[in-house]
Formats: C-alpha cells, sequence, structure tokens
C-alpha cells in the first residue's frame, strides 16, 4: 500500500505562516468492513517555530498531489521556453572561469617555493657556522630565530593553498552539479513521469531550493506564490533564480534579475 511513496517536496515546501518546512504525512484509514481507504498524503507545518512568541498555528494540510502538481507544472512550463534550450546548452558548453583562482594557486606555490628555498639556504648557513667564530652561539641562535619564523610562514601558505584549493573545487564540483541538473532539464518532459517518487524527490531537490505558498488558495485557484531555485532558470529572455506570483494578477514576475 504506497509503500513507493516519497513525500517529494518535504521540508522544500514552506509554512506560509511560520516558514518553516512543511512535512510529508499519510492519513490511513479503514473503512468499517476493514478495508483501506486510499492513502490520503499531505504536507502540514510541524509546528516547532514560534510566531510572535507562540507556536505556529498553521492547521492546513496540503494535499502532496496538488502541491507537488503544481510544482512539476512550473517547471514544464520553464522548459517549453523556446529560450530555453539554447540557453541551457550554452551553458553547458561554457567553461567556468577559474583563470582568477587558478592564479592565486600560482602565485602561492611561487612563494613557497621561494619560502623553502630560503629555509634550505638558512639551514646550509647553519651547518657552515664557524664554530671557532666567537659570536657562534649568537649567530646561530639568530639563524634559528629566522627558521622558526620561515616554518611559520611556509605553514601558513601551505594553509592559504589548501584553502584556495578547496575552493575551487567546490567551484568545479557546483558546475558539474549544475550542468546535471540542466542536461536532466532538457529532457524533463520525456523522462520525468518515468521516475519512481524517490527519483522525482532527488530531482526536484538538487533542482529547488524553497516553494512558498498562499495560506490559502487565491479566489482564481493559484496557491503558489514563490519558487526558488538553486541553479539560474530562464524566464522570457531572462535569466533569474526566483520566480513569484504577484497577488494581484496572474502574471508571474521574475525576481532577482541577472545579467543574461
Ligand atoms: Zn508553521
Amino acid at each position: 500500500h504506497s509503500l513507493d511513496h516519497e513525500h517529494i517536496l518535504s521540508g522544500i515546501l514552506r509554512c506560509p505562516l511560520c516558514g518553516s518546512g512543511m512535512y510529508g504525512n499519510v492519513n490511513r484509514k479503514k473503512k468499517k468492513d476493514g478495508t483501506l481507504y486510499k492513502d490520503y498524503f499531505y504536507y502540514a507545518c510541524k509546528h516547532r517555530r514560534l510566531v510572535d512568541g507562540h507556536k505556529c498555528g498553521y492547521r492546513k494540510q496540503w494535499s502532496e498531489e496538488k502541491i507537488n502538481n503544481a510544482v512539476e507544472e512550473v517547471i514544464r512550463k520553464l522548459v517549453k521556453n523556446p529560450k530555453f534550450e539554447e540557453a541551457i546548452l550554452n551553458k553547458i558548453g561554457s567553461r567556468i572561469d577559474t583563470e582568477e583562482i587558478e592564479k592565486e594557486i600560482e602565485g602561492l606555490e611561487k612563494q613557497h617555493r621561494q619560502l623553502t628555498g630560503a629555509k634550505a639556504r638558512l639551514g646550509q648557513q647553519m651547518d657552515s657556522l664557524d664554530i671557532m667564530d666567537k659570536f657562534y652561539e649568537k649567530k646561530y641562535q639568530d639563524m634559528e630565530t629566522r627558521l622558526y619564523r620561515l616554518y611559520d610562514e611556509i605553514e601558513g601558505v601551505e594553509n592559504s593553498i589548501e584553502e584556495v584549493k578547496n575552493r575551487l573545487l567546490n567551484i568545479q564540483q557546483q558546475k558539474i552539479s549544475e550542468e546535471n541538473v540542466y542536461q536532466f532539464l532538457l529532457y524533463f518532459d520525456k523522462l520525468y513521469d518515468k521516475f519512481t517518487d524517490l527519483e522525482k524527490k532527488e530531482f526536484l531537490n538538487s533542482f529547488v531550493e524553497q516553494v512558498d505558498i498562499y495560506e490559502q488558495e487565491q479566489p482564481d485557484g493559484r496557491f503558489l506564490k514563490h519558487i526558488k531555485f538553486r541553479f539560474p532558470v530562464y524566464f522570457g529572455d531572462r535569466e533569474t533564480q526566483e520566480l513569484c506570483w504577484d497577488n494581484e494578477s496572474t502574471v508571474e514576475c521574475v525576481v532577482k534579475m541577472v545579467h543574461f
């Protein structure tokens, strides 16, 4: 009985009152003859967050099917945009600009070579100090102090190199997951309906960051208020990462424009 069911937008859908994630639930009821009614899956607020000092009191239960369908419909619309395919293909083929970060690594590695070179030379000087020199002890101590400073500097540079390399890796990984999502979006219409609930959930989690709804369905039947994506999408001929639906009109408005 609905064993394969996944609450696809659990945590992504936000409570319109307190803003925390709404989670999937199931209503499983027995008929008088002992057989089960069809499972009813719904999203609801867990009432964990306080609003004005009180636990959030949003009680409405939203049908999962209804919300999921509406979000999927938005994505279907996005991918049908003729500009979309062109923009996505450009995006996939494009190289990420990591020149600056690579220069930074190069600079740090050069610094590292200079410091280790200085350390080696200093070591040789210390070895070749004349033990009969009357300032031997003082000279040796001075050199030792310089040596310790060099060790500190080398360690600092090594830490910086590691930090910058991690930053580069993150950028590259972000690019890979972005490309996977875009690749999939190109075939969204053909693939999505064949997905299991789990695959749908995984895909939507990698693409959609947040879905906001109105407290109640609007008189014209709308209830989606705002969707935030993890990656830029194409709307009309604009690139954007968020879509919102104006309260006054049915016309979608695009927020947070990105130059495209
Ligand atoms: Zn709430």
